[in-house]
């Protein structure tokens, strides 16, 4: 028996883009997903993609689940491949889908007939593959509004399909249809849930990321990569820059008020930031910042950190509570990483009591203090660029 994987992406709002490309870079990560597991033919036809494994069995479990992390489809599940005939076709459905038949106590079929030169309507093939199925089933009854299981027959141009339930997609864009973007990434909770948010819309990711040796370690840093290769499982591989930030943050402590290093020090960021992202032609940053969470989450101290981003600054997370954030760090399973209590940067020099409402121009003021550009420059040229890939 031949198995393969159809992929159903056909309900996929494609408002705005065009559908050759969004179909082209979902291949081409579906490849990319899928190049570990052996050699597999991909192609399209009406709204499924079909993957099909060359010459090897693969791990169907491991298939699925790396499917399950690409963006930009909607439903996909393992298929019977099935010569287009009624007998095969019936057949196939009762062996291909035994132990779900057997497990099941009601079912319906659906039938879709793609190639019209097919003899028969898909009622009569719902008809003709039921009343098979009752035949060798007895136990199980029809119920065509509340089915247990669905038994799918797809008759399409090259041969028929026979499959059951569906698995859900990972929704969202195919990364690379989004352009690209920087993430500030930490070693905390809420950046690498930004990351995912973000690669669901499309973006493609360049990691940036601030590390203050001797103050944080270099296992503060092998924390983060373990997060992006957990974020590159959905976005692909991410190119991450490691930023000097030791001397930037002396200086802000030598010079500048205390209630004040907390927002100076993510100016700081912005402006790196903001360098290293379009040198990687990012057209944007992205934090994992939320609205009252800390001092310099407050309104007017993002409005005083946005003051010196030249891209646009993209927080997915702004609107969302703790909670919410952790529940989606646990799913995408970053959750553990993020609570090892490796110091951050942010966390070894804290001010004990930040400013909640900065005013703008009492932070440039206090700036004024520092040679900003020559530590801007100095950090840029310092940053080392590693590439994180998935596991
Ligand atoms: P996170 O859980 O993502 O660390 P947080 O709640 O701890 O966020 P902050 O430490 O104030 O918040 O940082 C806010 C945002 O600034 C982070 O989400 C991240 O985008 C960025 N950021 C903070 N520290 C660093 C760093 N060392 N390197 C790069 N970006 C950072
Ligand atoms: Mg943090």
């Amino acid at each position: 028996m031949k198995e393969i994987l159809l992929i159903k992406n056909g309900e996929l709002a494609l408002k705005g883009l065009n559908r050759g490309t969004f179909e082209a870079v979902l291949l081409k990560n579906l490849r990319r997903a899928l190049r570990p597991l052996g050699k597999f033919d991909m192609h399209k036809a009406q709204s499924a993609v079909y993957i099909e494994p060359v010459d090897h069995t693969p791990d169907w479990d491991e298939v699925g689940e790396r499917v399950a992390k690409v963006f930009g489809l909607c439903a996909f599940s393992r298929a019977s491949v099935v010569e287009k005939d009624l007998g095969a076709i019936q057949q196939a459905a009762a062996e291909y889908l035994r132990e779900a038949l057997l497990s099941a106590k009601t079912f319906k079929v659906e039938a879709k007939r793609a190639d019209k030169r097919f003899p028969l309507t898909s009622p009569q093939l719902c008809a003709q593959v039921g009343g098979y199925l009752l035949e060798q089933y007895p136990h199980l009854r029809v119920d065509v509004h509340h089915p247990e299981l669905t038994v799918w027959i797809e008759v399409r141009e090259s041969a028929a399909y026979v499959h059951g339930p569906q698995q859900e997609g990972a929704g969202g864009m195919p990364v690379g249809t989004g352009g690209k973007a920087g993430i500030l990434i930490s070693g905390g909770i809420d950046s690498p849930v930004a990351a995912y948010m973000m690669a669901k819309r499309g973006v493609e990711l360049t990691g940036i990321h601030f590390a203050s040796p001797p103050y944080t370690s270099e296992r503060a840093e092998q924390k983060v990569i373990s997060l992006l290769k957990k974020v590159s499982e959905y976005a692909g591989h991410i190119p991450l820059y490691i930023v000097p930030f030791t001397r930037i943050q002396e200086e802000i402590g030598r010079a500048c008020p205390e209630d004040l290093f907390t927002l100076i020090m993510r100016r700081f960021m912005m402006r790196i930031a903001s360098r290293l992202a379009a040198d990687n032609e990012c057209g944007a940053l992205i934090t994992g910042e939320s609205v009252g969470q800390v001092a310099s989450q407050t309104i007017p101290a993002i409005a005083c950190t946005d003051a010196v981003a030249t891209l646009p600054v993209f927080r997915p997370v702004i609107g969302m509570d703790k909670d919410e954030i952790i529940a989606l760090s646990r799913r995408i399973d970053t959750f553990d990483i993020s609570i090892q209590p490796y110091e951050d940067c942010c966390t070894v020099f804290t001010p004990r009591h930040p400013r909640t409402r900065p005013r703008l121009e009492q932070v440039e003021e206090a700036e004024q203090a520092l040679p900003v550009e020559e530590l801007v420059e100095e950090a840029v040229q310092g940053a080392r660029r590693l590439r994180v890939y998935p596991d």
